[in-house]
């Protein structure tokens, strides 16, 4: 028993030296060193020798088999690391493994709708313009009628950067930037987004517009129902009744909320509209004649209407979304509905 130990052992440690990759490696581990391999074997019959050798014996296999074990350890550190990525992760890949899914990436809802409404605009001729963020005080207030001081300016509180510069509260900022490098007729949409310091079940610190505007001769108030009949009737893919309500911006005269009949109900009063029956959507009016003074066109020739619609209300509205903070949280369950 003696010499088999001595030869097997000798002959795994040349075979090991002949071995260069992990596949053969793990081959030579099962067949010496696993649960069944041959020194496992020898060691078994070690109960027919006799007693006075077996615990010599013993002891011999023992070391024999270490020495085997550690050479092995040594064999295999030295394959892994002089083996390149490929083998290594070879080693890891498990094929046995349920695969992982990788979801398909959609557009963000306000994304979506701000697609849609720069969409129907454009079909019936506005362009598109994007201004900056970060705002001048002239243009977000000065430029449309709002002189320091006045009390327009409490419902428009924001953050600022510096005394003259500040993050937008509107998308309206785009009338006076547009009108003052370009002359008649125009229509213009301007989408981004913007910031007020409100934070509450129907308000973000950040959220989005579209500001329109379209200047010309003859420009009335009919038009702008015109326009804002046909947003309204592409947005909601019905006919929808529009409702005009008195109303006051300091950059437009007259000026008029817009309410359409609730979607939920169809007018009838519900919990959305809180049994009104109508729905506020959008601010609009007649451009106030001291805005086109400002940028050097004469109120006299020209006329224009503007309009401003947020951009999560009409999502809100039009899926029935009742917290406005939710597009804000990143839930994957509320995002993967859109
Ligand atoms: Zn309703």
């Amino acid at each position: 028993m003696e010499l088999e130990l001595q030869s097997l052992e000798r002959e795994a440690r040349q075979l090991l030296e002949t071995l260069s990759d992990s596949h053969g490696l793990e081959e030579f581990r099962i067949r010496y060193l696993g649960r069944k391999g041959q020194f496992s074997t020898i060691l078994r019959k070690l109960g027919t020798v006799s007693e006075e050798d077996r615990p010599r014996l013993g002891l011999l296999a023992n070391s024999l088999k270490e020495n085997i074990e550690r050479l092995f350890t040594e064999r295999l550190t030295e394959i892994q690391s002089s083996s390149g990525a490929n083998e290594k992760s070879a080693i890891s890949l498990d094929l046995t493994l349920p695969g992982r899914i990788m979801e398909t990436g959609r557009l963000h809802p306000v994304t979506q709708i701000m697609q849609e409404v720069c969409a129907i605009f454009e079909n019936l001729g506005f362009s598109v313009a994007e201004g900056p963020d970060v705002e001048q005080d002239y243009y977000n207030f000065e430029a449309l009628n709002i002189p320091a001081h006045h009390p327009a300016r409490d419902m428009h509180d924001t953050f600022y950067v510096s005394d003259s510069i500040l993050l937008r509260t509107h998308t309206s900022p785009m009338q006076a930037r547009i009108m003052e490098t370009r002359q008649p007729p125009l229509r213009v949409i301007a989408p981004g987004k913007v910031y007020r310091c409100d934070s509450d079940i129907t308000h973000t610190p950040m959220f989005h517009q579209v500001e329109g505007f379209l200047v010309d001769k003859h420009v009335s108030f009919a038009d702008l129902k015109g326009v804002l009949t046909v947003f309204t009737q592409k947005m909601f893919e019905q006919e929808l009744p529009l409702r005009f309500r008195p109303s006051f911006f300091p950059f437009t005269e007259p000026s008029a909320e817009v309410d359409i009949a609730c979607v939920i109900c169809g007018g009838s009063g519900c919990r959305v509209c809180k049994k009104s029956g109508w729905l506020e959507i959008l601010g609009s009016g007649m451009i106030d004649p001291e805005v086109f003074r400002m940028v050097g066109y004469d109120p006299e020739v020209y006329s224009g209407f503007a309009f401003g619609l947020g951009i999560e209300r009409i999502a809100m509205l039009k899926y029935g979304i009742d917290d406005i903070r939710l597009y804000y949280e990143n839930d994957q369950r509320f995002l993967s509905q859109f």
